[in-house]
């Protein structure tokens, strides 16, 4: 029987990693969070609170980064992307440091952490941002839009001048258990020179062929290969659904991508935030409310992950 109340995780839950940039060791603890609180990261060295909104984007560069003053949290969006998939509206997400760590390069261990904690039914339906008329951002041959579905899902082209990420397309219907499996396990994706330049500068100190997929001008240069064929393709998906989560609550509608990175999907979220006319928010707190608003809730996993 579905459940349309907002969710949290069931307890503290807590793992270690490297920060990518800093290479040293970082840590993240995933809280529960009261209803309507939505996504809040945490920086317990500092004792700032840094929400999970758009209009707290300080960087887009290589990675989507938060801020508040000078508190900063860097590379939120796998995280969120799993907080996000598994259907977690509320959480504290704590960290002792600037760097959400790498891991695999993967929303995976994020994804395990979840289901270790469970999730819980909260008393308040669940909010969601339903699209109404489409709203696009355009840069040349790259693009990102979102339009009106039932349902919320991405479909991303990526496009390298590369032998390997040539052309490559995934779409993405929602559900928590594709999520799971489909696209948390694929990687950040690199090139050789620009981690060499990385490096150079004194970012990346954690990068690895442990926590990214690296390609040379030819080849994958991961000795155990690629996890699915178009890996590139997904975790750009991923990356997208990670982003969009910076609207506040989940997105009732379907993204197109072709090219486009952390900073464009930004541009798109601030753009339908600042077009009111482009959505709505609504509150579901049961399935006899959906059908007015056309949304096809199923298509949410909610009915298939309960806690
Ligand atoms: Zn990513």
């Amino acid at each position: 029987m579905a459940n349309w109340n907002q969710r949290t995780v069931g307890k503290r839950v807590s793992l270690t990693g490297v920060g990518l940039h800093s290479g040293k060791p970082a840590s993240l603890t995933l809280a529960p969070a009261a209803p309507d609180s939505g996504i809040t990261f945490v920086r317990m060295d500092l004792g700032v609170e840094v929400p999970a909104r758009a209009d707290l984007v300080v960087d887009t560069l290589l990675s989507t980064s938060l801020g508040v003053g000078a508190a900063r949290v860097a590379t939120v969006e796998h995280v969120l992307a799993a907080l996000t998939g598994l259907g977690v509206d509320n959480c504290r997400v704590e960290v002792d440091g600037p760097e959400i760590p790498i891991l695999d390069g993967s929303a995976a261990p994020f994804v395990y952490l979840v289901q270790e904690a469970g999730v819980e039914s909260q008393r308040a339906g669940k909010r969601f941002l339903v699209v109404d008329q489409p709203v696009e951002i355009r840069e040349g041959d790259k693009l990102a839009r979102l339009e009106p579905a039932g349902e919320m899902s991405v479909k991303f082209t990526v496009d390298f001048k590369h032998p390997l990420i040539t052309d490559q397309t995934f779409e993405f219907g929602f559900s928590a258990r594709r999520f799971a499996r489909e696209l948390a396990p694929a990687r950040t994706f690199c090139f050789l020179r620009d981690i060499e330049y990385m490096k150079s500068k004194g970012l990346a100190q954690g990068g690895s062929l442990d926590n990214a997929i690296v390609i040379d001008e030819f080849s994958i240069l991961n000795p155990e290969g690629l996890r699915f064929p178009d890996e590139f393709a997904r975790h750009k998906v991923l990356d997208a659904i990670g982003d969009l989560t910076l609207v506040g609550m989940p997105v009732i509608g379907a993204l197109t991508a072709r090219k486009s990175g952390h900073a464009m999907n930004q541009a798109l979220v601030r753009k339908v935030l600042a077009t009111p006319a482009s959505h709505r928010v609504v509150r579901v707190s049961a399935e006899s409310e959906l059908e007015p608003l056309r949304i096809r809730l199923p298509a949410l996993g909610l009915a298939e992950s309960h806690a």
